[in-house]
């Protein structure tokens, strides 16, 4: 925390006693480049060939990648080439890897609410899949008190909206708050549970809603997307 700050521990780091260490069935690798170890997880990322070429190598040993890349909506991480998972059993370890599925998704264990849910990271200069995927948690932490509603999609829209985006996300800031230097926009799509269920809500029951938006911002890299508006077009 001291070192990083809370956007990176939040992205990475499990709170004690719920990291999946504690199992004793995963394993942190690092790699030795010329001699000298690359430890460092954002040195780490710097070497996809690599990674690709052991990751290959995974399921032939019974492991698997556990936190994939554009999955942190099912694994609650955010990619992390390095971590892999002991499984015991060849054949669901090669299948898991070939499908290119989460462990969550070959046990049947996703959340119903994002079970069925795809997520478009775009292409971004200005943001990596990390920054997209720091705005996960504050969506889904206020999408899941619309009971019942399922998420379709989650598309990141891209640069120019973005930068369009801040002068609105600046006059939506908390009065006497420091001004926000980056916004983030992505649309989505989700899907309305019955009629006994929307009760009492505005949602039209059994519905497929488009072009929801969704409007977060944040003072600078290191700190966390707040949640500002979301809505139709
Ligand atoms: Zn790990």
């Amino acid at each position: 925390m001291k070192e990083y700050g809370e956007e990176y521990v939040k992205k990475y780091v499990a709170v004690p006693g719920y990291s999946e260490h504690h199992t004793g069935l995963a394993l942190d690798l690092f790699l030795i480049i010329d001699g000298k170890g690359v430890y460092l997880n954002e040195d780490m990322v710097q070497y996809p060939e690599i990674w690709d070429k052991i990751h290959a190598k995974l399921a032939d040993h019974g492991f698997i990648l556990r936190y994939l890349p554009e999955k942190k909506i099912e694994t609650g991480y955010s990619y992390e080439p390095w971590h892999i998972r002991y499984i015991d059993d060849v054949d669901a370890a090669r299948e898991i890897m070939d499908k290119g599925i989460t462990y969550e998704r070959y046990l049947g264990e996703l959340d119903p609410m994002i079970a069925d849910c795809t997520v478009d990271y775009g292409s971004s200069k200005l943001y990596a899949e990390s920054d997209i995927d720091g705005a996960i948690d504050p969506i889904l932490a206020e999408f899941s008190t619309w009971e019942g509603c399922t998420l379709k999609s989650l598309a990141f829209t891209d640069d120019a909206t973005c930068e369009k985006e801040l002068e609105s996300a600046n006059k939506l800031r908390d009065e006497g708050t420091e001004e926000f230097t980056q916004a983030l926009v992505l649309t989505s799509a989700f899907h309305t549970p019955s009629a006994e269920q929307v009760e009492g809500t505005a949602w039209e029951p059994d519905t497929d809603y488009e072009d929801w938006t969704w409007l977060l911002a944040r003072r600078s890299s290191e700190d966390s997307w707040e949640l500002l508006t979301w809505g139709l077009g």
